[in-house]
């Protein structure tokens, strides 16, 4: 098992319950959670692999039925194993594991409150935390916009882990599947893990693209329209293989 952590926050209820009462609602990890906590690892070393978190910046989480399995807070994800499970309610009580879960439990679960999403990723990646310093709403750089909904917006800073901080996040998730939040990083979700870390991914990359083309001195990058934009959103929807 992953090292419990030593703030002094212990490890039983998140809302502050006391580890008796927290420890009480504790129960066993049923099959199809102990698969996605694998999943859920996997996802979140990913994030480290692939360079869009450094340390234990960021958390990942998955909805299982009206579970939600959260990356634990501060653990660095090379130490968690399958027997760290790591759960919450919709309402944030924690049902599986001891260890804490992320701080950011009000942004992952304002997400599964609010949409149909199922997978939920947050980073501090690096390209789209400088765009979130410079707009409040990421130019339409490329035409991948359209896969995160249109137009990527920038929630308004506050505090990581504050109610304030998910609010804002989900004004500015509105008819989108991520944003960006301002000095601190992203967030995105999907239906699966799979493609919370992809649009996680291409919204770097969009990120990086306008930070690379807006920094050629005299020049300014050519944008898309909203209706040029609308095109793509209409064509995605039929992007890929048939199935
Ligand atoms: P946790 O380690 O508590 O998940 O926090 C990391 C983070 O990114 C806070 O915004
Ligand atoms: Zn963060």
């Amino acid at each position: 098992m992953a090292e419990q952590r030593g703030d002094g926050r212990g490890t039983g209820d998140v809302r502050g319950g006391g580890q008796d009462a927290g420890e009480s609602r504790r129960r066993g990890v049923r099959p199809e959670e102990a698969r996605a906590w694998e999943e859920l690892v996997a996802t979140a070393r990913r994030t480290v692999s692939d360079g869009l978190v450094v340390g234990t910046s960021g958390n990942v989480s998955v909805r299982v039925g009206d579970t939600v399995l959260v990356t634990p807070s501060g653990v660095p994800y090379d130490r968690l194993r399958t027997d760290d499970v790591t759960g919450v309610d919709l309402d944030g009580r924690q049902v599986l594991g001891a260890l804490v879960p992320t701080s950011e439990l009000p942004m992952h679960l304002a997400v599964y409150r609010t949409t149909g999403a199922r997978a939920v990723v947050h980073t501090h990646a690096v390209h789209a935390t400088a765009v979130s310093t410079l707009v409040s709403e990421l130019p339409l750089i490329h035409y991948m916009a359209a896969a995160l909904g249109g137009p990527v917006r920038v929630a308004p800073y506050a505090t990581y882990g504050t109610d304030e901080l998910a609010e804002n996040m989900l004004r500015a998730l509105a008819d989108r599947s991520g944003c960006l939040l301002q000095n601190h990083g992203t967030i995105t979700h999907g239906t699966t893990l799979d493609q919370a870390y992809d649009r996680t991914a291409q919204l770097e990359w969009m990120c990086r693209l306008w930070l690379t083309a807006a920094s050629v001195p005299g020049l300014s990058p050519s944008l898309l329209s909203g209706e040029q934009l609308a095109e793509v959103q209409e064509q995605l929807r039929g992007y890929g293989q048939r199935r």
